[in-house]
């Protein structure tokens, strides 16, 4: 890191932190090379005094091959360094020009009706892919046990008819965005977002809080499955992480 930049850095993180980013601990802006979006000294002085929310992006929790065979290490590489990052870069860039200051993510998305569309798809984007990276995990899949899988098989009837309900609701999508399990307060629900909306929105036609996400864009697995979205859901329940759902299911 050059010494010019680690003040930016380090204030940048700082914040993030201070704004309880995603309920995640790492920040990183050297790895991806999207830079801190807060340019200026006065520009941070000025989001200080109001402790405006920085979007920032998770350590990838994994090697970009770790999830082979069934996600490819070029996809997530692409997936993380380029698209994800620019979500970052550009939620950050409209924060700060549209001089947005809510002060949390939770504020953020709890407004969404009030941002422009460049603020609301790329905070989404930043949020949503931070989420997906966590819920998925090597060497994993199978089901989950305790109280998420007592809850699932209350509600939908059974695992399999979970697995059913969610695979359809991210092949139905139409065009780009994900598919979501979510608790709304105490019941499970599955649905779906258009684009990077979800379900922390106030316009979203499914809220709660996120227990699954599954991104179905095409830029989430056309390099290896092509035209075959059903394939890539089919195949990505081989790497969902059961033990980060049940986590998040309090
Ligand atoms: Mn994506």
């Amino acid at each position: 890191m050059k010494k010019t930049n680690r003040r930016e850095f380090v204030n940048t993180a700082l914040k993030a932190t201070l704004a309880g980013t995603v309920g995640t601990s790492m920040i990183i802006t050297e790895a991806c090379g999207a830079k801190p979006a807060l340019q200026t000294a006065a520009s941070y002085q000025e989001l200080a005094t109001t402790a405006a929310l920085q979007f920032a992006q998770v350590k990838l929790p994994y090697d970009y091959a770790a999830l082979e065979p069934w996600i490819d290490a070029m996809t997530m590489d692409i997936h993380y360094n380029r698209h994800h990052a620019a979500y970052v870069k550009n939620a950050n860039d409209a924060i700060t020009d549209e001089k947005i200051g809510f002060a949390t993510e939770k504020e953020f998305f709890a407004n969404t009706s009030k941002l422009s569309a460049k603020a609301r798809n790329n905070g989404g984007g930043v949020y949503n892919h931070n989420f997906f990276w966590q819920v998925m995990k090597p060497n994993s899949g199978g089901a989950p046990g305790g109280k998420l899988a007592d809850a699932l098989n209350g509600t939908f009837g059974s695992f399999d008819k979970f697995k059913e309900q969610f695979s359809a609701a991210a092949l139905g999508r139409f065009g780009s965005g994900w598919a979501w399990l979510v608790n709304d307060n105490g019941k499970l629900k599955i649905g779906s977002t258009p684009n990077q909306d979800n379900p922390l929105m106030n316009i979203a036609d499914i809220k709660g809080t996120p227990l699954l996400a599954l991104d179905v864009w095409e830029h989430a697995y056309y390099l290896k499955y092509q035209n075959k979205r059903n394939e890539y859901v089919a195949n990505w329940w081989n790497v969902v992480n059961w033990e980060e759902a049940s986590r998040l299911f309090q």
